[in-house]
């Protein structure tokens, strides 16, 4: 019986202790600011012309519903007319990161862990913003990372392993891609790079203006440009503002005057970090930025009223839960049960033309398949 006791007080004491010093306790967390949410029309049409594809990096349902609390019951998510749920194993294991699991949606392959724009065996693939291009669709990426983080580069380079960044920024001015927003001016610069290359200077070679001020960038009506306002990532969602979703905005005004249409990849890429450090406030104020990023999308989107947005996400991370909460103070409690990704599925929200192929199980290949067929790519 003592025996028993022992046993048990220690394991309970192991049970509590945070682990590599990461909070695994209960977490409460009040969300000051909700915003209001409206009812969006949705387009009559079936002909998809564009597609823009929304990547919560990290974002699964419990991220998702405990906004929706923070938010007291309200998120522009919920304008989505159909929902799905993507399974996101890789090829050489059960979870995914981001380059795993960013690549199974940008070229339709499996691939291992941490390999980028190849598929498993390490061979190269195209990306949709390839194959939209050589379609003659115009292409574009907006990110709140540094632009070497994994899931822009799953979209814009090949390489078997996500953590070469120089390596992977060094193959961006070889994407045919028309426009980029992200953070990241390091590794395109020659005296961070050990191979010397001015990488901005490749890009401008190649016709495109690059643009190190966001403000520029938003009065900009020019032809394929790079807008790396950071040395690294975009600052935090209470200093960056509505960044991501003017600049997602200003890409779409750019990407529309195609009459042939467009491929777009837009991201929410800090959900993941704010899941890896186990702080609820800071993935909450992530992924609410997210939220209002994609209702500036779908009202855009319902507007023109030929493209598609899906909205998904390339794993779960943080294995967040709900335990209790109050949707009138917009209040969470929470616990987080890891500091790495989690292999809960995630879900899948889809808005517009066509929308009705997002529904039921899916795998995130089967996921990129279908923009392929939609956008008759392949
Ligand atoms: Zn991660």
């Amino acid at each position: 019986m003592r025996k028993i006791l022992f046993w048990g007080v220690m394991l309970s004491m192991f049970a509590q202790s945070p682990v590599n010093g990461k909070n695994f306790d209960l977490q409460k967390y009040t969300h000051p600011a909700p915003y209001s949410v409206e009812k969006i029309q949705t387009p009559k049409g079936k002909k998809v012309k564009n597609v823009i594809l929304m990547i919560g990096d990290g974002m699964s349902l419990a991220h998702v519903q405990c906004a929706w609390t923070c938010n007291r019951g309200h998120l522009w998510l919920e304008n989505a007319q159909y929902t799905g749920l993507s399974q996101t194993p890789i090829a050489n294991q059960l979870i995914a990161e981001s380059g795993s699991g960013g690549t199974a949606l940008a070229i339709g392959h499996q691939t291992v862990y941490h390999a980028a724009g190849v598929d498993a065996k390490g061979n190269p693939q195209p990306s949709l913003i390839e194959l939209a291009h050589a379609k003659g669709l115009s292409t574009g990426v907006a990110v709140t990372c540094r632009l070497w983080d994994a899931t822009p580069c799953d979209f814009l380079a090949h390489y078997i392993d996500r953590d070469e960044s120089e390596l992977l920024i060094g193959q961006f001015p070889d994407s045919p891609v028309d426009y980029v927003f992200g953070g990241g001016q390091r590794y395109f610069k020659p005296e961070n790079r050990p191979d010397k290359r001015d990488v901005f200077a490749e890009l401008e070679g190649k016709g495109y203006k690059v643009m190190k001020n966001y403000e520029e960038f938003l009065g900009y009506e020019g032809g394929k440009a790079y807008c790396v306002p950071f040395e690294g990532d975009t600052p935090v969602p209470a200093e960056r503002g509505d960044m991501l979703a003017k600049a997602s905005l200003k890409e779409l005004s750019l990407l529309s005057r195609d009459k042939d249409g467009f491929f777009m990849m837009i991201e929410g890429s800090q959900l993941d970090d704010y899941g890896h450090f186990n702080n609820i406030q800071m993935l909450m104020e992530e992924t609410l930025d997210f939220d209002r990023t994609v209702g500036e999308v779908f009202k855009w989107a319902a507007q023109d009223g030929e493209t598609l947005v899906v909205v998904t996400a390339d794993h779960e991370t943080g294995g967040l839960t709900l335990l209790d909460g109050d949707l009138a103070s917009g209040t969470v409690e929470v616990k987080f049960t890891t500091d790495d990704h989690s292999g809960v599925i995630v879900p899948i929200y889809a808005f517009g033309p066509q929308a009705q192929n997002f529904t039921g199980f899916m795998t995130n290949t089967e996921l990129c398949h279908k923009i392929q067929s939609l956008l008759k790519l392949k």
